[in-house]
């Protein structure tokens, strides 16, 4: 008897429609002779709406408050979908994540999993019941609701997974699993059978929304395999597994993209130590995850610092900048939220020169300007003007050979 964790995403719960498919597929499952654990998210669109609530009371929303208000999305679906499986004869247990608890740290929006109590779950599958768990939330130890971030039920999934020990993660999505790129802005990209947890981990932390980067990181050190599947079918969708288990290696197995990115520049900022400290450290003592950094040496004493955060960052962080920027004598700070990042994957790099000349070479053939570069083993990243995000990554995934594999 396996135990399995299914995590369904916002479009897989979106009406009582939807709930009621799920509650059948859950139970399919349970019919096989498997345990089941759900995960939910909340209906799709309903988080957004909630944060454009808040918005109407303050453009910046109180980050416990706001917690608060999200949290309700996943309460929600939970409730209806354990009733959905009631109806049909099978016990089941909502559970908000202060019930269980799955404990956080207080970094509100953003919180980290510290500790999942596995007591209540394991009574629960014990008894032949199925726990439906609400994804994206969790508890602080002093008792204030915590949401891990945007896409945070998969880590929640993944979490759950991992305490429990389960044999697999299901992600249920509106895609039949992982592509080499975004399938909604690329239509000749294409399904990957099998991807590597650093492959998924890139993909993920560079843009690909299908899985959030927590829950692959987390998957990775757990060993847990995620199968990403769709909701809608019943074919196969795609495995995130060790690299050893992958048999063929290509160059670049993905294309993702991100829009969410600002970029802020702080001019002839003197150049000498401790400087690049007092101007990152208010940014990270705000809980600001700055990306790439890029400093420029002017031929005087000054010097020049450009780096990156994400859209939602980016007004907090140059306001924080513009305080630092006086205190520190830097002569101007330029903000640009209108670029994006797009980049090429793949442990195949490792081994190969020539792939980052080839990267430019696709985007200057299509005079895309590259503002900013950031290399790793098995990444390339180039910052570019955000109306040509789409134009970047289908002439990506072509020249790189994705599409016609
Ligand atoms: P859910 O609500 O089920 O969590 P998400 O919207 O978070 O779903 O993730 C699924 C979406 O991820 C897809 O609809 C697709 O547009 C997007 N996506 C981005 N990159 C990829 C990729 N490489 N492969 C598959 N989907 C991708
Ligand atoms: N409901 C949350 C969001 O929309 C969490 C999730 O769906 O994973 O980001
Ligand atoms: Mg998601």
């Amino acid at each position: 008897m396996a135990l399995i964790v299914q995590k369904y995403g916002g479009t897989s719960v979106a009406d009582c429609r939807h709930i009621e498919n799920v509650a059948e597929r859950v139970i399919a499952g349970k019919r096989q002779g498997d345990n089941v654990v759900v995960v939910l998210s909340a209906m799709s669109g309903e988080t957004n709406r909630l944060i454009d609530l808040a918005e109407q009371i303050h453009t910046r929303p109180d980050p416990r408050e706001l917690d608060v208000l999200l949290s309700t999305g996943e309460q929600v679906t939970i409730s209806l979908m354990a009733m959905a499986l009631k109806k049909r004869g099978f016990g089941a247990r909502s559970f908000l994540g202060s019930q269980i608890t799955i404990e956080t740290d207080t970094a509100h929006g953003k919180a980290r999993i510290m500790n999942i109590a596995t007591e209540e779950l394991k009574k629960t599958i014990t008894r032949g019941h199925i726990p439906v768990i609400a994804g994206f939330q969790g508890i602080t130890p002093e008792g204030d609701i915590t949401t891990l971030g945007r896409g945070g039920s998969d880590t929640t999934a993944v979490a759950v997974a991992t305490a429990l020990d389960a044999d697999v993660c299901e992600i249920y999505t509106d895609v039949d699993g992982i592509y080499t790129t975004d399938p909604n802005i690329c239509p000749s990209a294409r399904k990957i059978d099998r991807i590597s947890y650093e492959e998924m981990m890139e993909m993920a932390s560079l843009g690909a929304k299908v899985l959030e980067i927590r829950s692959v990181e987390y998957a990775m050190r757990y060993e847990i395999p995620l199968h990403v599947r769709s909701s809608f079918t019943d074919s196969l969708g795609s495995y995130v597994v060790k690299e050893d288990e992958i048999m063929e290696q290509t160059l670049v197995s993905g294309v993702p993209y991100s829009t969410n990115e600002a970029r802020i520049t702080i001019s002839k900022v003197p150049d000498r130590p401790g400087i690049a400290t007092k101007i990152f450290s208010p940014i990270s003592e705000a809980n600001i995850v700055v990306d790439m950094i890029i400093q420029n040496t002017r031929a005087s004493d000054l010097t020049d610092m450009t780096f990156t955060v994400s859209q939602a960052d980016y007004e907090q962080a140059m306001e924080i900048v513009k305080g630092v920027a006086s205190e520190i004598g830097a002569e101007r700070v330029a903000g640009d939220p209108d670029i994006a990042k797009v980049s090429i994957v793949g442990v195949g790099m490792r081994n190969h020169s020539g792939v980052a000349s080839k990267m430019f070479d696709i985007l200057a053939g299509h005079g895309i300007n590259i503002l900013m570069i950031s290399t790793s083993e098995i990444k390339i990243s180039c910052i570019i003007q955000r109306k040509y995000t789409e134009l970047a990554v289908r002439a990506l995934h072509e020249g790189f050979g994705l599409s016609d594999q």
